[in-house]
């Protein structure tokens, strides 16, 4: 098929999906929602109706939670071979693989972002993330003791499912956050309620689709779409739910943990980020300027693990920070599904608001802009690629997650004193990631261990979904990725045996 009959299937196949009336998964069937209301979903790029979809609440969350535990016990999908768990989750990703044009085609008419990107980056990133959580289903053990203290006989621990588990997911990276907590749940034999984000909820209703047409038994995986603080608050709350996994922001983040203690569900929590770029004096600048306009506008902004405070030493601030100026102002702004695209717009006209707030602050407060700092002049959300110098630690553009392609950049004096730069990367309630450009490999792993951060990467190194990913400080509480996700949807039993 050449590249326009392809490209003209993807956008039929999206289109049909969009006719198609967007209901709730709950046991296995599609089904409106109870109060019969829908919401409607908007394309950033034109500030139109793109879709609507059922606004579920608390009585949908029950139903859906109520599906989720008869299918986590009878029949038992735990109870179920780790071995055939492993085939439906690899069968998963190979039909996120097949379809992963028309997946990308209708995530960045949803997020905005570029169809390339999204294709590359989030459906790639998830098409790995359901094969990791599929190979490690067999794998998740516990352990054997074999003397006791006393007298004899011996202990183990065993890994159980934790049961039914509540996936409330943002809008930012919508299909990839939803895999992320999709395939470790079931991996370890979870059952699953999934609320997506108002905002961009089409790609996860689609992997509904694949999932009812795979064979997993009903009721494994329920889909509630609706607002966060109805539908996703219901689900906090629920109390049989068992373990609520979210990412969004740090203020959800802090009322699902409120919530959680209703009967102590367990947590894991992704929350926000304001992550340092430290640039020694020995960096590789032009490797370090190009990554680092192009993270910025990467999601634009919006996602976050994003470098957004910029500390560089003051001998090569100036052709640093010219060098990604220049990288910015280049990045070809537009919709998400326009050929050519690098940046697409902000997801909602309030976000953008909220971006052009924060510019607007740091301004008044002293910062300078290099380039960007105003709203594109068309229609949907689009905002320029934005970069402020002499930002201080006191601005609201160097405390608070701005989530868009903003960044703040200040210099400092001296390279030595590793405590001062730590103390200053540090000097935030996030702790995320945190991100080192340096030639000298003492300096990078001093500095790496210095930082309060859950990634550090050196050099640019890039998201790898097996390493344990997560925050320190308000940034959120425990892993997902690789192993450490898998456990993190587990609980330990021990069992002592005398003789
Ligand atoms: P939220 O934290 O509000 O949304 C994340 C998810 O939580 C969505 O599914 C949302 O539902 C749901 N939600 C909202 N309120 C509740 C609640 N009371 N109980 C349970 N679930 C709830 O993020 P926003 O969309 O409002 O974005 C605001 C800011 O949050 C951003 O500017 C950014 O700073 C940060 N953020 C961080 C993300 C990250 O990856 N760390 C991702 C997204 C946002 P719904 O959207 O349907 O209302």
């Amino acid at each position: 098929m050449n590249a326009s009959a392809a490209s003209a299937r993807v956008e039929s196949a999206t289109s049909t999906f969009l006719n198609r009336p967007r209901e709730l998964l709950i046991g296995g069937k599609w089904v409106p929602a109870v109060s019969g209301e829908l919401l409607d979903v908007f394309d950033p790029s034109t500030a139109r109706v793109l879709a609507k979809i059922a606004a579920g609440g608390a009585a949908d969350i029950d139903a859906a939670v109520k599906a989720a535990r008869r299918a986590f016990s009878s029949p038992p999908w735990a109870k179920l071979r780790a071995i055939e768990r492993a085939r439906l989750l690899y069968r998963l990703a190979d039909a996120v693989e097949s379809n992963a044009d028309e997946l990308a085609w209708l995530e960045s008419l949803d997020g905005g972002n570029p169809v390339r990107s999204v294709r590359n980056v989030d459906i790639a990133m998830a098409i790995e993330s359901l094969r990791t959580s599929a190979s490690l289903a067999d794998k998740i053990t516990g352990e054997t003791q074999l003397s006791a203290p006393q007298g004899e006989g011996f202990g183990y621990f065993l890994r159980e499912p934790i049961g039914v588990a509540g996936l409330i997911t943002p809008w930012n990276a919508p299909f990839l956050m939803a895999v992320n907590k999709i395939g470790p749940a079931l991996a370890v034999g979870c059952t699953a309620v999934l609320k997506p984000a108002e905002l961009a909820p089409l790609t996860a209703l689609r992997l509904g689709e694949l999932i009812c047409e795979l064979g997993f038994p009903d009721g494994v995986v329920n889909i509630v779409t609706g607002l966060g603080s109805v539908a996703g608050q219901a689900l906090a709350d629920h109390p049989d739910v068992n373990k609520i996994s979210f990412t969004g922001s740090t203020r959800v983040g802090k009322s699902i943990l409120a919530a959680a203690a209703i009967n102590v569900k367990r947590v894991t929590l992704e929350l926000g980020g304001k992550s340092p770029i430290i640039v020694m004096p020995d960096a590789d600048l032009e490797r370090a300027a190009n990554a680092i306009g192009d993270e910025i506008c990467f999601k634009t902004g919006q996602f976050c693990a994003a470098g957004t405070r910029l500390f560089v030493h003051q001998s090569v601030h100036d052709p640093l920070i010219a060098a990604i100026a220049a990288r910015m102002s280049g990045i070809k702004v537009g919709p998400g599904t326009a050929p050519g695209t690098q940046m697409g717009p902000i997801i909602s006209e309030t976000q953008l608001e909220r971006v052009l707030g924060f510019i607007s602050a740091a301004g008044a407060q002293g910062a300078e802009l290099v380039t960007g700092g105003r709203r594109i002049d068309r229609e949907g959300y689009f905002v320029q690629p934005t970069l402020m110098v002499r930002a201080c630690a006191n601005m609201s553009l160097m405390r608070d997650e701005v989530f868009g392609p903003v960044l703040g950049a200040a210099a400092f004096e001296d390279a030595n004193d590793l405590e001062q730069i730590a103390a200053m990367s540090n000097d935030t309630q996030y702790g995320l990631a945190a991100k080192i450009w340096t030639r000298d490999l003492r300096s990078a792993h001093q500095l790496a261990r210095k930082l309060q951060a859950g990634l550090v990467t050196i050099n640019g190194g890039g998201g790898d979904g097996r390493l344990p990913f997560g925050g320190f400080k308000q940034s959120g509480l425990g892993r997902e990725g690789g192993r450490e996700g898998a456990l993190s949807f587990t609980e330990i039993k021990a069992v002592s045996v005398g003789y």
